[in-house]
């Protein structure tokens, strides 16, 4: 049975071999091939780009995972760069990203980070948080993926997945995606800072997800304290 990292902490040997169990039971349970969509889209290129993550984050609002890679690889087929992105109108940009969410507001919002990277930053995506959560729509879940994913800068990406499964096995105690986050930069050792969204997001999307989690066939259920769980199969 897998102890929780939070049931510790009587050394920190023992908690380092319990996130080693925790990860390595979650990327058992999800899959070693399993690749979540903004990852998907970094290995297309030799070495992740970090304007395609960040373009590729903004499509993936409330958007599905294969619909985003989908919009993507047809945006960056035409556009790869902001220079070339200016080349387009608003109008050719939706069409290209279209059927994401939102994808009028997002041509906009894409051709506008566009003209700022290259009138502020040489063209180039800031390797910064302030920088990156100063575009206009980047938030700190953007921010931080573009800094994990685009240039394996350790961040913490905390999206709906990570926030509400940290909760669930009591590793956090928070009601925001923001104070998850610092909950877990205090607690995480770094080099699980990067992955644990790919992963978390693969573990929400097949066994913990969202509504009626399948804690029956879940490898964690031994060390669960299910917060907030009012249901399970
Ligand atoms: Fe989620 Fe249930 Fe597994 Fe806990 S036991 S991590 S609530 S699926």
């Amino acid at each position: 049975m897998i102890s929780s990292p939070m049931m510790r902490t009587t050394s920190t040997k023992t908690n380092r071999r319990n996130w080693d169990e925790t990860f390595q039971a979650i990327t058992e349970a999800i899959g070693r091939g399993f690749s979540a969509g903004i990852n998907r889209i970094a290995a297309e290129t030799e070495i992740p780009d970090p304007f395609r993550v960040l373009i590729s984050t903004v499509i993936s609002l409330r958007t599905k995972d294969d619909v985003t890679f989908a919009a993507s690889q047809r945006l960056f087929n035409v556009a790869a760069t902001p220079i070339e992105i200016l080349d387009l109108d608003p109008s050719e940009i939706a069409g290209l990203i279209y059927p994401a969410g939102f994808y009028r507001n997002k041509s906009n919002q894409i051709r506008r980070i566009a003209e700022i990277l290259l009138e502020d930053h040489g063209g180039a995506v800031p390797a910064s948080l302030l920088e990156l959560t100063a575009l206009p729509g980047v938030g700190r879940k953007t921010a931080n993926l573009v800094l994990s994913v685009g240039f394996g800068i350790d961040a913490i990406c905390v999206d709906i997945h990570v926030h509400r499964i940290s909760n669930r096995l009591g590793w956090v105690e928070t009601t925001t995606p923001e104070q998850t986050e610092f909950a877990l930069m205090e607690i995480l050792p770094k080099r699980y800072w990067i992955p644990i969204n790919e992963w978390l997001v693969g573990f929400g999307q097949q066994i913990c997800t969202p509504r009626s989690p399948k804690c029956s066939i879940c490898p964690l259920l031994g060390a669960c304290p299910r917060t907030g769980v009012a249901h399970s199969r």
